[in-house]
C-alpha cells in the first residue's frame, strides 16, 4: 500500500436502514475539507437504475470476480448470495489514498472489520447502531424503497449485524440524528488530527 502518509481510511458498517447514507452524504457534502472519498468496490451484481460502471461500483461477472480472486486483487470480499459477490480491489484503495484523499467505505461488517485489520491505526471503523430494531423496522417502513419481504430479509440480518458493534473502533447511536452527525464529525475530526479517536 502506497499513498501519502496523511491519508486514512474511515469505514461505516450499520444495518440496513441505521442512517448510514443519510450521515455519510451529509459528511461528504457538507464537510469537504475532511477530504472524503467514496472506495469503489467491484461486485458481480447487475447495476441498479442509474448506477454507472466506475462510479458506485466497477460491475464484473461472477466469472470475472472469481478470476481476479484468483488473481489475488481483493482486500477483502463477501459472497452475499451465490455468484453475487461484493469486494474491495487494493489497487483501487491505494490510487485514491495517493490521490490525497481519505477513503470512505460503506461495507458489511465483516469487510469492515477486515479492512480495519488490515490497515489498523491507519484507519477508523465506526458502527452505525439504530436504537432498537423496532425503531429500525419503522425506518426501513418510512424509507419505503424496498418490498417487505426485503425489509423483513434486512431486519432478520440486523441482530446479527448488531452483534458485531463491539469490534469497531466507534459505536455511533443514531437515535437523534443530528446529534450522531456531530457525534460521527467528531469521531473523523480526532482521528484525523492524529489523535486517539
Ligand atoms: P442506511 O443507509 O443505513 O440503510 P438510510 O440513511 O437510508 O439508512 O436511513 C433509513 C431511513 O431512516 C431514511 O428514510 C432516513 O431518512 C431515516 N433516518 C435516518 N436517521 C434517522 C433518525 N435519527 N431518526 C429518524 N429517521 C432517521
Ligand atoms: P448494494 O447491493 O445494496 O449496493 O450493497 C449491498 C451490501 O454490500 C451493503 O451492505 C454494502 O455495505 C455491501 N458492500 C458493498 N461493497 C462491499 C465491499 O467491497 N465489500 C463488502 N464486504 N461489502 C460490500
Amino acid at each position: 500500500g502506497g499513498g501519502r502518509p496523511s491519508s486514512r481510511l474511515i469505514i461505516f458498517s450499520a444495518p440496513s436502514g441505521s442512517g448510514k447514507s443519510t450521515i455519510v452524504n451529509w459528511l461528504m457534502q457538507e464537510h469537504p475539507e475532511l477530504k472524503l472519498a467514496f472506495s469503489i468496490s467491484c461486485t458481480s451484481r447487475k447495476p441498479r437504475g442509474t448506477e454507472r460502471d466506475g462510479v458506485e461500483y466497477f460491475f464484473v461477472s461472477p466469472q470475472e470476480f472469481r478470476e481476479r480472486i484468483d488473481n489475488d486483487e481483493f482486500l477483502e470480499y463477501e459472497e452475499v448470495y451465490e455468484d453475487r459477490f461484493y469486494g474491495t480491489l487494493k489497487a483501487q484503495v491505494d490510487k485514491q489514498l495517493a490521490a490525497g484523499q481519505n477513503v470512505v467505505f460503506d461495507v458489511d461488517v465483516k469487510g469492515g472489520i477486515n479492512i480495519k485489520r488490515f490497515y489498523g491505526e491507519r484507519a477508523l471503523s465506526i458502527f452505525i447502531q439504530p436504537p432498537s430494531v423496532d425503531e429500525l423496522r419503522r425506518r426501513l417502513e418510512g424509507r419505503a424503497t424496498d418490498a417487505q419481504s426485503v425489509i423483513e430479509d434486512r431486519l432478520a440480518k440486523a441482530s446479527y449485524e448488531l452483534s458485531f458493534a463491539s469490534q469497531f473502533d466507534k459505536i455511533v447511536i443514531n437515535d437523534d440524528l443530528a446529534k450522531a452527525k456531530q457525534e460521527t464529525l467528531e469521531a473523523i475530526r480526532t482521528f484525523l488530527e492524529g489523535k486517539k479517536a
